[in-house]
């Protein structure tokens, strides 16, 4: 009999410290032998949506880095990480999660079938990943000699104990959810790193090396936006981000407030961890404990959730909670916490948003970052999810959505999909007569505009005056600058913030005016029905 194979199929936890899956492995009575499998699909590679089809070069590059700093950990104690590309195996399915399944069972097929397989996988919660989870389920875990085991990975507490704990559906306020928090007992601690696992098995594959492919292997990405960049990929990198700005930085860990951060200066001024914990290169809990230890050690007032960095990452299990527990969650139709509002639908101001052309400069800066690094701060990310939706063009969150699960580094479905809803006044958050607006709103941690000046060059020598609002500058000052709006810097696609928000707030009044209306005739006919 062949020795019993363990394969833990790699999705998010791209680590060696607090990686459960790993450490039951490490643990497993001897004779057995042990996989580290990651699967590259070749129609939307780092995708975490099929609806989402090219991720760009930040977050190829980002996860491409983690995956090789992964397989150097795993190489200096005797194994490696076997990376599969679904184009080496006969996949033809246009469905990417199809695809990813096929290969996996391409590749578990080269065993013999005395062989007893046990995948250990990451429990996912959010939608896309679960589907292809019942993909992987209906085409392999049939196989007689495979089976699974799914461990926790992703969240300080498995989401199920949150919903236990509010009757199956999340709470609707942050603040209900922290009560929640703090009733149950603090999240465990981390596990060891793994320093010992089993060997691997003999490999008899004729497709591929089962190296991890370079970016100019890799069919669908984006290659117009993004770059390598801000963030080195991996463990080894985001342990050393950890130690610099939580553990010797822990005064400023321990006082941290998310609101007098900036969202526009040169230099961070929040953790920047988050590509890091998307991708699983810290675990969730590491990050938590370490700031315990920052407030112990830490005499000064320690500031408190949703302000603190704990608050962050309750925010975090908050977001992932309603996109666990919520249907439709990417989207409004047969989104049930959604309000159903009439968006406009306009192809050419979604491009100049998405290419950073609106000719607000506040916004097309944000834009620039995102486009060149894949990262923005969460107070830019607010600004131009309110310029796309409810405060300017009018726009879908979901189209804001798409272009954010394409660009960012981090993009996370749970928590980008959340806080669209959020800054579009579609759900979570109501108060729809708060605008931010384009000019005023960066001048107030950036007066003289140099953040936009580093990102949009042409506006380099604009007058502080007029660095928000080039278009009010008189043409002689426009000459000055090298910057004529309109020639060397885009014109405005919104001719006057203020009227067009005000506009739109009536717009939205009418549509949540409407919403009531249609969910009390639909309560009313429901109740009729039951009579
Ligand atoms: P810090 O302030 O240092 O926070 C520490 C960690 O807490 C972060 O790394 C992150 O894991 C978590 N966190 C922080 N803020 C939030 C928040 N508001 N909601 C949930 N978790 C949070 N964050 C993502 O990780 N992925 C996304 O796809 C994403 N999309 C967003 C879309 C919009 C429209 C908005 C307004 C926010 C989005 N955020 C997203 C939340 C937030 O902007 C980022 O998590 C944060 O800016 C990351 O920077 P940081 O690591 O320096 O954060």
């Amino acid at each position: 009999m062949p020795s019993p194979l363990s394969i833990h199929l790699l999705h998010n936890s791209l680590r060696l410290h607090d990686n459960p899956p790993l450490h039951a492995i490490s643990e497993l009575p001897e004779p057995s032998t042990f996989i580290s499998l990651y699967i590259v699909t070749s129609k939307s590679p780092f995708s975490q949506s099929s609806e989402v089809n090219k991720v760009n070069k930040s977050r190829a590059n980002f996860c491409l880095e983690s995956l090789e700093d992964f397989d150097s950990s795993l190489k200096a104690i005797g194994q490696r990480l076997v990376c599969l590309q679904s184009k080496d195996y006969e996949t033809d399915s246009p469905d990417p999660d199809v695809e990813y399944a096929e290969t996996l069972k391409a590749f578990v097929g080269q065993f013999p079938s005395t062989t007893d397989i046990t995948i250990y996988y990451e429990r996912e919660t959010s939608a896309p990943t679960l589907r292809r989870w019942r993909m992987v389920l209906d085409e392999v875990v049939i196989l007689s000699n495979v089976s699974t085991k799914l461990f926790e990975t992703n969240n300080l507490h498995p989401l199920d104990h949150y919903l236990a704990k509010s009757k199956g559906s999340p709470p609707n306020s942050y603040g209900s959810f922290c009560k929640i928090f703090n009733s149950l007992a603090p999240p465990s601690p981390c596990l060891p790193t793994v320093t010992t696992l089993p060997p691997p098995p003999t490999l008899t594959s004729t497709k591929n090396n089962y190296d991890i492919p370079k970016l100019s292997d890799l069919e669908n990405i984006d290659q117009t936006t993004g770059g390598s960049g801000s963030f080195a990929g991996g463990e080894t990198e985001a342990l050393k981000r950890l130690e610099l700005t939580i553990v010797k930085n822990f005064d400023w860990a321990a006082t941290f407030e998310k609101p007098k951060t900036s969202p526009n200066s040169l230099n961070p001024s929040t953790t920047l961890l988050s590509p890091y914990v998307k991708h699983g290169c810290i675990s969730p809990r590491l990050f938590y404990h370490k700031l315990s230890e920052a407030y112990e050690k830490s005499t000064k007032p320690n500031s408190s959730p949703p302000v603190s960095l704990h608050g962050q990452l309750l925010w975090r299990e908050y977001n992932y909670l309603h996109g666990y527990a919520t249907p439709n969650f990417d989207r409004m139709v047969g989104n049930p916490s959604a309000r159903q509002i009439q968006w406009d639908d306009d192809p050419a101001l979604l491009k100049a948003w998405k290419d950073g052309n609106t000719g607000y400069p506040f916004i097309d800066a944000i834009m620039t970052q995102l486009n060149e690094t894949g990262w923005i701060h969460h107070l830019a990310r607010h600004m131009v999810a309110c310029f796309l939706t409810r405060g300017d063009l009018y726009l879908s969150w979901e189209e804001g959505a798409k272009v954010f699960e394409e660009r960012l580094v981090d993009a996370d479905w749970s928590i980008n999909n959340f806080n669209w809803q959020w800054l579009s006044c579609t759900a979570h958050f109501y108060q729809y007569f708060r605008c931010y607006s384009p000019i005023a709103f960066g001048k107030k941690t950036d007066p003289n505009g140099d953040y936009i000046r580093k990102w949009i060059p042409a506006l380099a020598k604009m007058p502080k005056k007029y660095i928000y609002e080039p278009w009010e500058a008189p043409l002689v000052v426009q000459q000055a600058a090298s910057c004529i709006v309109g020639e060397h810097y885009p014109s405005r696609i919104v001719e006057n913030h203020t009227t067009t928000s005000k506009n739109n707030m009536s717009r939205i009044a009418e549509s949540y005016k409407l919403h009531k209306e249609a969910v009390t005739a639909a309560a009313a006919s429901s109740k009729k029905r039951k009579s």
